[in-house]
């Protein structure tokens, strides 16, 4: 496996060159968005600036080629997930939306009072309260696969939790508060071995290693371009086939329809039911590129790298007294989370931001999380493979002047 060349890598993201405070920026949010490459960057302003029209609706030149460039991207994200079709690649403008979508089409129209969804501990809010919206519509009941205290799935306990009432699994792949890594093929293998759909909420794990919908066999599968050096605004629903076109429509409006009359209105084929009104075009655009620009470099390069500096960010971290991980699942990506006794993690948000280092603190949309764990928030440092030793170096000394501060 060729080794990255991240210092030749990093030239390609603009946004590396800053400083904040006089400082050279050390960037170790990734989790919450990735930085985008100027290849991205360059794809959608082309668009703007050299032929931005509507997509599917015209006949003249402009929008015939701004169809194909919105529907090469379709074949790019089926090809990027190995997806059957392009039919069963649907833009949304993320993984919120795409859980949404799913929680409001599918289970909407096929669960009923009583049913049960099946989710885990660790899961991000928008894995949570879209199904709590429709348990309150339909009265269904929210089940919760709990967790042990290094973050990793009680998996005995998630199969005990699977009933004859259970319509749907969804989970997180890889957890963004944490960086578990779920046992996801064998949860849906269990889940399917009783007849349940599984949801799979793929966000962080898209950046972790490929995806193969097919071999993992899930029926549902979202995501969400920024956290793939791609623009905000766009994500990614996979769904099987045939339970899409099962499917009642999700919204209303232009492109969705096959024909419209106050009578009576028929909808249109797949993808298109799904996608009612003018899309995100321009990002649909800039996820084709970043999707393209992962691919030449190889997730699995990025994640070889990345398991490098996880290992060396793990034991460095460790090595500052008073500091604890929160996550320490044998499985995991390079999400580092940690508490520093004494020091609010928002003070030393505060406090390492000073010195250039953005890393995010909080719940990270995960607040059972924090529950769990006991703590009011986090810090968190998530790696990309265009940070670096010396990056993870800046954020240790930057921690120590935090507690020099606080002492
Ligand atoms: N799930 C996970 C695991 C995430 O990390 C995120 C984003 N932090 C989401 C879902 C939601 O993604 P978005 O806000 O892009 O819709």
């Amino acid at each position: 496996m060729p080794a990255l060349d991240v210092q030749k890598l990093r030239k390609d993201f603009p946004n590396l060159n800053l400083k904040v405070y006089g400082k050279p920026l050390v960037y170790l949010d990734n989790a919450a968005t990735t930085f985008k490459p100027q290849y991205v960057v360059d794809a959608i302003s082309n668009h703007y600036a050299h032929g931005a029209s509507n997509v599917h609706r015209g006949v003249h030149f402009l929008s015939e080629q701004a169809t194909k460039a919105y529907e090469d991207s379709r074949q790019t994200v089926k090809v990027f997930l190995n997806a059957k079709s392009t039919q069963e690649i649907i833009f949304t403008r993320g993984t919120t939306e795409s859980i949404n979508l799913v929680a409001q089409s599918f289970g909407r129209t096929f669960f009923k009072e009583g049913d049960e969804i099946l989710i885990s501990a660790m899961e991000h809010h928008s894995n949570i309260v879209p199904w709590q919206i429709l348990c309150q519509q339909i009265g269904c009941t929210l089940k919760v696969a709990p967790m042990n205290q290094k973050g990793e799935l009680l998996y005995e306990e998630f199969v005990r939790l699977l009933t004859p009432k259970t319509r749907l699994v969804a989970m997180v792949y890889v957890s963004n508060s944490l960086g578990t890594i779920n046992p996801i093929a064998r949860v849906i293998k269990e889940a399917h071995s009783r007849n349940i759909p599984v949801l799979v909420d793929g966000a962080q794990a898209v950046t972790h290693h490929p995806v193969d919908v097919q071999a993992l066999d899930c029926d549902f599968f979202a995501f969400s371009g920024h956290k793939i050096f791609g623009p905000t605004g766009i994500g990614v629903l996979y769904g099987k086939q045939q339970f899409l076109e099962s499917m009642p429509p999700y919204q209303g409006g232009g492109d969705m329809i096959a024909s419209v009359s106050f009578a009576k209105t028929t909808y249109n084929v797949l993808p298109y039911k799904f996608e009612a009104g003018t899309p995100a075009i321009a990002e649909v655009i800039g996820l084709n590129a970043a999707i393209k620009y992962v691919q030449a470099i190889g997730l699995e390069n990025m994640a070889a790298y990345k398991k490098e500096l996880l290992f060396y960010g793990t034991n460095i971290l460790c090595s500052v007294p008073g500091v604890r991980l929160i996550g320490t699942a044998r499985e995991k990506t390079s999400i580092l989370s940690f508490v520093v006794e004494g020091i609010h993690p928002h003070d030393l948000g505060t406090i390492v931001d000073e010195d250039g280092v953005a890393i995010r603190t909080g719940h990270h949309c995960t607040q059972p999380v924090m529950e769990f764990f006991k703590v009011p928030a986090t810090a968190r440092a998530s790696l990309a493979f265009y940070n670096t030793k010396e990056e993870i170096d800046i954020l240790v000394k930057a921690i120590y002047r935090a507690k020099e501060i606080f002492k």
